[in-house]
């Protein structure tokens, strides 16, 4: 007998296979941010997002300053030696230059002092040398060198954080830099996790023959964390309906949305299909992507909840893919498509056309290698990995050296 082919669980014919671009398209435009805000200090608001665009309270810099420890004068200087009399006064940063220049001399004026009036070139202090109360030096210099202009780098009431945007330490400084000192930001988004299956144990507990650890669960919980979300543990639940729906109840009220894990599919033993599909509101999702099975979308007392499969390598995948930009909207975050680079190839592959593929992957010196199985239970392959090759829902095959799409984790927000 010859072996099954790895793709004889080729989509069906006739069946429609949602691309995974389009399913995107319809998370981006049907979801909204579904958590209030509040104001918070600058300093304390790292990774939080922003709701409402912020605006500079004054230009950065606030004044044409200088960018060097120096000598600042009027004008630009030819080829040649030049000499200037030093006035006997001092610019340090802060002070706030009153006094007037005259042309023709110079004055000591340090890094991020304003330029006085009359000053817009500065000669860094290295290549004069003073003597007699004289500055002297080699030209060229160009006019307005070691300067500043007022508002290079922002003007006031320029956007400096768009409603929308997790904000990082940078954003911190500028904000910072720039007056503001609290932000509105949106409230944590509360993601609760369950895991469904009578087969699963908590990692560390006697199993029986049969059974298996609950993987998903910390993975899930952890990747929420990582995408700035706050990670509710809701615990696992066997494959019962009523306690299935128990839980999901008690959970209303404490989460935003819900991430859960088995039992999306269309079976018997599918229990969080079958109660989504109850409410009415449950869209299975059939996209063309592997790996991934079905899921469950739909909300529950309208708490969106995610069905994820129950295979780890599935349920990470679609979480990346789907989840994590779903969530951030549903966060108050912008759309943010994952952003990934082309390397070559260190692997071959041939792909069937008409679904998108993830390998799991990672970068070795300037090539992308592809973890050796693609078998979807292999969560050592996950571990292995620094990120995903993305093969587009139209290629073929993949030869060692062509540019492929890899994206590091953090490409996905995590
Ligand atoms: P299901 O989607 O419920 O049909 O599960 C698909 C596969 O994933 C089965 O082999 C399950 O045993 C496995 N699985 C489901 N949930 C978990 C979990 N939390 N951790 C590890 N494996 C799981
Ligand atoms: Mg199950």
């Amino acid at each position: 007998m010859p072996p099954l082919r790895n793709d004889c669980f080729a989509l069906p014919p006739g069946v429609h296979w949602t691309p995974v671009d389009e399913a995107l398209d319809m998370l981006r435009s049907r979801l909204r941010a579904v958590v209030g805000q509040e104001d918070v200090a600058v300093p304390d608001a790292l990774g939080r997002i922003v709701a409402r665009d912020v605006m500079a309270t004054r230009a950065h810099p606030p004044l044409a300053n200088t960018a060097v420890d120096g000598y600042g004068f009027a004008g630009g200087r030819g080829d040649g030696p030049h000499e200037l009399p030093l006035l006997d006064a001092d610019m340090p940063a802060g002070a706030v230059p009153d006094q007037s220049v005259p042309a023709g001399t110079a004055v000591r004026i340090l890094t991020g002092a304003a330029l006085p009036p009359g000053v817009d070139t500065v000669i860094l202090q290295e290549d004069v040398t003073v003597e007699a109360g004289q500055v002297r030096f080699e030209g060229p210099l160009k006019q307005g060198a070691n300067t500043r202009a007022a508002g290079e780098d922002v003007v006031a009431g320029a956007v400096v954080a768009p409603a929308g945007r997790r904000l990082t330490p940078a954003d911190l400084a500028l904000l910072s830099a720039v007056g503001v000192g609290r932000v509105a930001v949106r409230h944590s988004l509360r993601v609760g996790v369950l895991s469904t299956g009578d087969e699963l144990v908590q990692p560390g507990a006697e199993a029986r023959p049969g059974q298996i650890f609950d993987a998903n669960r910390p993975m899930l919980r952890a990747l929420i964390a990582q995408l700035g979300h706050v990670a509710v543990d809701l615990g696992h639940v066997c494959d019962d309906r009523a306690a299935l729906a128990a839980v999901l109840d008690r959970a209303v009220g404490e989460v935003d949305a819900i991430l859960t894990s088995g039992g999306a599919s269309a079976g018997d033993h599918d229990h969080v299909s079958a109660l989504l599909n109850d409410t009415g509101t449950m869209q299975m999702w059939r996209v063309a992507i592997k790996p991934g099975r079905p899921l469950a979308l739909g909300l529950w007392q309208g708490v969106p909840v995610f069905g994820l499969p129950g295979n780890p390598v599935a349920a990470m995948v679609c979480t990346l893919i789907f989840g994590a930009p779903a969530l951030s909207v549903l966060a108050g975050a912008a759309w943010r498509a994952p952003q990934g680079f082309a390397v070559p190839a260190a692997f071959t592959k041939r792909k069937k056309a008409g679904r998108r593929e993830y390998l799991r992957a990672r970068i070795r010196d300037g090539r992308v290698e592809a973890f050796a199985s693609e078998g979807s239970g292999r969560i050592s392959g996950l571990s292995w990995a620094e990120g995903l090759v993305e093969l587009p829902d139209a290629a073929g095959e993949v030869s060692v050296g062509d540019l492929v799409r890899f994206i590091p984790w953090g490409g996905f927000g995590a």
